[in-house]
């Protein structure tokens, strides 16, 4: 190969502007599962969007997490992209939550004063960010209900409107203040949700927003997507309702009668080093590289007489990228991925929780590490999603990995070879276009 995975991954960004030109690769990442096995798989990416709410700064923080069951104990590992120093305050949360889902799951029934406890502890962990959402991000929700309302609105979409409105503007006043009731504010909460999400069920789409949202967009500033911020607005209560039916499913059930370990992995040290290492004979290099990576997805269009041409034009964009930016650091669900290269005992779910859906370099890790698992070595999955970020991130490679690092490298490898061939299969769309 005469480019490593990041450099590879660093072409990748000119070479595909368009998205689109990527349609299902990786063809990633969902495991498929009965409704439990779903249920389970939304439960650890919400317990990963929690703790990443509490662990403060970065903004940019993710967060990711496993869960292992052994006979008499329950682990959770949870992994961050930056450093978090408040590590402790994590452990804290992660136990309270199990503390309360232990009581609730062995109440005869639910209980709305049990239930009151939870929804103080989520909602406490993510005020902070809660508060920020409503008052930096929120100016759009008056000023486009006040422009909508002034339209020919029919009568459903109205109501949607002032739902939305009036659960909005309770919600400001309830928690812009130094210590907001919870008592208060989860009984008015439920009442908001119910009347939102029944007028939300009446609208067949949200396309009627969109001119409203065009028209309120301010120099630099654009309208948030009005649908998705309130969706966003409502991630706390989402996610307290969640860990509510969690304590009725009886894998979790059994899961809480055990004491549960955290453990939060270090982060790796952010890589310091340029992507190209050496710009010597790149050219040489990177053009033998299309070539390899065309001939990976398609044997034949590599033998056509535009290849050449086609390299041309691509190298010609490779060219025009001023600077390689250096590599991301590893994401966390790479780091507790390898983490579970060889698990120990309590066996972990094949299952990693995240805060975000894995960008396109991370779904290719995963998916490289499926295709490397033999003898008997757990079958990953995590999220499916956009993989929005499509710049070089450090690969989960060398150190100390000890005895591990050879099945590290092969994952490595095998990456490369996916990555070669979802270039080639770029290239190959670009010569076909030509061929007609
Ligand atoms: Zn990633």
């Amino acid at each position: 190969m005469s480019l490593s995975v990041l450099e590879a991954m660093s072409i990748l960004q000119p070479i595909a502007p368009d998205a689109v030109l990527l349609p299902s690769l990786p063809g990633c990442s969902q495991a498929k599962g009965d409704e439990e096995t779903k249920f389970l798989h939304k439960m650890l990416d919400t317990v990963a969007s929690l703790v990443k709410s509490s662990s403060g700064t970065p903004r940019k923080q993710a967060c990711a997490v496993s869960l292992s069951l052994g006979q008499s104990s329950c682990m959770m590992t949870i992994a961050f992209d930056f450093s978090n120093e408040r590590t402790e305050d994590v452990r804290q949360l992660m136990q309270s939550i199990w503390r309360w889902m232990k009581e609730a799951s062995v109440l005869p029934e639910e209980s709305a004063e049990k239930n009151q406890e939870l929804f103080e502890i989520v909602f406490e962990t993510s005020l902070n960010k809660f508060r920020r959402r409503l008052k930096e991000k929120g100016w759009c929700v008056d000023t486009l209900i006040t422009k909508a309302m002034e339209g020919d609105l029919s009568k459903p979409r109205k109501d949607f409107l002032l739902a939305a409105e009036s659960m909005y503007n309770d919600l400001l006043r309830q928690l812009d203040v130094d210590n907001p009731d919870f008592t208060k504010l989860a009984n008015s909460l439920s009442i908001h949700v119910k009347n939102y999400a029944s007028a939300k069920s009446k609208m067949g789409g949200f396309h009627w927003l969109r001119q409203y949202e065009r028209q309120i967009d301010k120099p630099g500033v654009k309208c948030p997507g009005f649908v998705r911020y309130m969706d966003k607005l409502l991630k706390p209560y989402n996610q307290y309702t969640l860990f509510c039916e969690a304590t009725r499913k009886p894998f979790i059930r059994t899961a809480c009668s055990f004491p549960l370990t955290v453990t939060v992995l270090p982060p790796p040290d952010p890589p310091s080093c340029p992507v190209f290492e050496s710009t010597i004979d790149l050219e040489t290099r990177v053009r033998l590289y299309l070539k390899s990576a065309i001939h990976s997805y398609s044997p034949a269009a590599a033998n056509s007489s535009y290849t050449d041409q086609v390299i041309d034009e691509y190298w010609q964009r490779i060219q025009q990228v001023d600077r390689f930016p250096p590599p991301l650091g590893v994401h966390c669900e790479c780091t507790l991925l390898r983490h579970h290269l060889n698990p120990h005992p309590p066996t972990p779910y094949p299952y990693i929780g995240v805060s975000r859906p894995p960008c396109f370099q991370c779904a290719l890790y995963f998916q490289a590490y499926r295709a490397c698992a033999d003898g008997g070595r757990i079958l990953f999955w995590t999220r499916v999603g956009p993989h929005g970020e499509r710049r070089a991130c450090a690969l989960p490679t060398g150190g100390s990995h000890g005895p591990d690092d050879a099945a590290g490298e092969r994952v490595v490898k095998e990456m490369g070879i996916q990555l070669a061939k979802v270039i080639g299969y770029v290239l190959t769309q670009r010569i076909e276009t030509l061929l007609e």
